[in-house]
């Protein structure tokens, strides 16, 4: 498995894939792995043939104050991970590489970025979408796998490729949880035990709603009522936000005809985690 750490040699690298008649399937991350990562890794081996991984804390997606410093990283481990996966490059760039100091060019997704966690994170998706364009015209992948874990992640690159006439197909891969239901995401490593404890509550609400919807429910406010007062009930958390859209479009939820996205952010402590579920 190779390292690369310079856009020259990545692209250098990728060219050469292709000249061979390779595919790339590339999944990008900000490293820390963990199975979550590991599958979307497995995912991208099902559709190309050579897999690129990309580790790099993208400094444009966090705002001011934060968890860019304290962001987990553990590159010798990641490796390993990404090795024993059969990876067959990571591309693990320094901030110098990524970003001229005379950087000055952001990709936009308008309203899009403005929904669920751009509420409380208004500079966050126009940091992902400008370093996910910058990537993807580096790797030159055929194929990117992204996590369902950040839906609103997924819509918005699935609308930045097609709005922008990127030739790479888009998969999106199931959330991966802990025995207990938590969704998997290297900010865990930030809860206290009690917080930990409790963050399991996230998915037992989500379920909460999956049951109520099954039984014919359809007032979607109810449902969020009920959510939050388990959550209330069985954990300290400040609720961010609890949300539900159209799972395509992020648009108003239209329980009756299409698949509703019901999403959820909530601190615990100074921990801002995120899960969602499709009710359908
Ligand atoms: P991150 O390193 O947190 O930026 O995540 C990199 C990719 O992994 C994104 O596409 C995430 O959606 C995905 N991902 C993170 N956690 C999970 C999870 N628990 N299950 C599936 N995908 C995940």
């Amino acid at each position: 498995m190779k390292v690369i750490k310079t856009i020259p040699q990545m692209r250098d690298w990728s060219r050469q894939q292709n000249s061979n008649g390779f595919s790339i399937g590339f999944v990008p991350t900000m490293g820390y792995l963990h199975e979550g990562h590991l599958s979307l890794i497995r995912e991208a081996k099902k559709h190309a043939q050579k897999i690129v991984v990309s580790i790099y804390v993208n400094p444009t997606q966090f705002a001011p104050g934060e968890d860019l410093d304290a962001y987990p990283r553990d590159f010798k481990r990641d490796e390993q991970l990404c090795a024993a996966e059969g990876v067959d490059a990571v591309f693990y760039p320094s901030n110098e590489e990524m970003y001229l100091p005379q950087h000055k060019t952001f990709v936009i997704t308008e309203e899009l970025a403005t929904k669920l966690c751009g509420q409380s994170r208004p500079t966050h998706f126009r940091g992902v979408t400008t370093i996910v364009a910058k990537l993807f015209n580096i790797v030159q992948p055929q194929v990117a796998v992204f996590g369902q874990k950040d839906a609103q992640q997924a819509i918005i690159i699935r609308r930045m490729v097609e709005d922008l006439n990127f030739p790479v197909q888009i998969i999106t891969a199931p959330i991966v949880r802990e025995a207990d239901g938590l969704a998997m995401s290297s900010r865990n490593k930030y809860l206290s035990i009690r917080e930990r404890q409790e963050a399991v509550f996230i998915n037992r609400s989500l379920e909460l709603a999956r049951k109520s919807f099954s039984s014919g429910i359809r007032d979607l406010e109810a449902i969020r009522a009920q959510m939050e007062a388990l959550l209330q009930k069985n954990t300290s958390a400040r609720i961010d936000y609890i949300e539900f859209t159209d799972a395509e479009t992020l648009g108003r939820p239209m329980p009756q005809e299409a698949p509703v996205l019901l999403a959820v952010a909530a601190y615990f402590g100074k921990t801002r985690l995120i899960d969602n579920t499709i009710l359908e």
